[in-house]
């Protein structure tokens, strides 16, 4: 008896990689009427659904537009994002009666634990009739006639649809494989190289010692470079720095760059020191900084040089307090590197999207074949974006 020929191993639709992407595409295509099989190596579906947003998911953002994602292709995630949107999103929210809120920025968080969008996922998947087998590796795929032959530990399968739906390469630990891109690659498609995103920086030598020492301090800049720039909190750490601020701008980072930190964001430090002197010109610089700054962080940057010790501000001219904040408005720091893959939120970059429809992400080289979710060279900014990608990548690949 030939493969194609035992109905029990055929499906519409085979998905590898039962996250976030995949079981939403096996429901959605389900749902249109196909036998869908989703298959992950891992014995738990979706784990990284589990551990988002501190366990509470933050499913995705309310301001999503094109502009919060990284590409090498800009224009590729507009006709994905505008077909599926975060009210998509959330009225499904609400016909599962999961309950949420917002945090800040328009990231949306469950009110519970993120296992109830899990719930969901794997209620709808099976609702539209899909299958899940985990703990089924993948050995090999191969083209037939009219679809993909797939060979697992638990047996073969024959699809008319393979979608790659298995992430990018963050932690490891969680179970995380190039597999997308080596499949993408035997089918002919080019990679844009993955790269660490979402992630905190390290440091070397007297830079990791000084902030090492004033490790947990968290305060709110401004971190930029020529590419972009987010303003929000950075967090010390003993091994270099983190926070949303840092987070964000990783993903843009190259190795080898400096950052430019704006330690006074937002504020006018000029003025508020000119005031300060007024009042107190017996004070020291250091104590009119820490009306601005976290003390510890005023005697870092003195220890290192970074402020002179003034000890009377009347001695201080206009020109040099305009030069103190020029300096802590354009902190120059260099990263010995990120903290890799073992942290990384996400992974930067992946299957080149110039090959992809950006209509149903189908492969323009391989009829049949589809990329979902992280895969995809589309990355999200830190907060609920790269699960609003997750979603609205399989919605339209579903679609097709
Ligand atoms: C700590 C952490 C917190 C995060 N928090 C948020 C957040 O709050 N909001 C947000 O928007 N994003 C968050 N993210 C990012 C988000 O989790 C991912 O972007 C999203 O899960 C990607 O979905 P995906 O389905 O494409 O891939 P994944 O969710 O990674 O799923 C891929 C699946 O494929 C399986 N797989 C991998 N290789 C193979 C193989 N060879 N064979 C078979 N199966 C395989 C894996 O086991 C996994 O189940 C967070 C990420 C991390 C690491």
């Amino acid at each position: 008896m030939s493969i194609a020929a035992d109905s029990e191993n055929h499906f519409d639709a085979l998905v590898i990689g039962a996250g976030a992407a995949g079981l939403f595409y096996g429901a959605r295509a389900g749902e249109a009427g196909l036998r869908v099989l989703v298959i992950d190596h891992a014995t738990r579906p979706a784990e990284k659904v589990r551990i988002s947003g501190g366990g509470r998911c933050n499913f995705t953002n309310i301001h999503t537009a094109p502009g919060n994602f990284i590409s090498a292709n800009p224009h590729f995630a507009k006709s994905a994002l505008a077909r599926f949107t975060p009210q998509d999103f959330i009225a499904r929210l609400a016909r599962h009666n999961i309950t949420w809120h917002e945090k800040t920025l328009g990231q949306l968080f469950c009110d519970g634990r993120s296992g109830a969008i899990i719930d969901m996922l794997l209620g709808e998947l099976h609702g539209a009739g899909g299958e899940l087998r985990l703990g089924t590796s993948v050995q090999d795929v191969s083209r037939t006639g009219n679809g993909f032959r797939v060979s697992t530990a638990g047996g073969v399968f024959e699809t008319g649809r393979l979608v790659i739906a298995s992430g990018g390469l963050s932690i490891p630990k969680m179970g995380a494989t190039g597999f997308a891109y080596d499949v993408a690659r035997q089918f002919g498609h080019n990679i844009i190289a993955p790269r660490p995103a979402l992630v905190p920086f390290v440091f070397e030598g007297r830079d990791k010692s000084d902030f090492a020492s004033i490790a947990g301090l968290a305060c709110p800049v401004q971190a930029r470079n020529d590419r972009a720039a987010f303003e929000e909190a950075m967090l010390f750490t003993h091994r270099g720095l983190s926070g949303p601020a840092i987070l964000q701008i990783s993903s843009y980072w190259s190795e080898g760059e400096a950052l430019s930190l704006d330690l006074l964001a937002g504020r006018d430090a000029a003025a508020a020191l000119t005031a300060f002197k007024a009042e107190h010109p017996k004070k020291s610089l250091a104590s009119a900084l820490e009306t601005l700054l976290p003390n510890r962080l005023v005697a870092l940057l003195t220890e290192r040089g970074e402020i002179p010790g003034v000890p009377r501000l009347a001695d201080l001219s206009h020109t040099a307090i305009e030069d103190i904040v020029a300096r802590l408005s354009d902190w120059r720091i260099k990263p010995a590197g990120t903290e890799g893959w073992r942290t990384a939120e996400v992974t930067a970059g992946g299957i080149d999207t110039q090959e992809l429809s950006s209509k149903t992400m189908e492969s323009r080289r391989v009829p049949g074949l589809y990329f979902i979710g992280e895969c995809v060279d589309v990355t999200g900014w830190l907060g609920g974006y790269n699960f609003q990608w997750a979603w609205a990548s399989a919605h339209a690949a579903a679609q097709a």
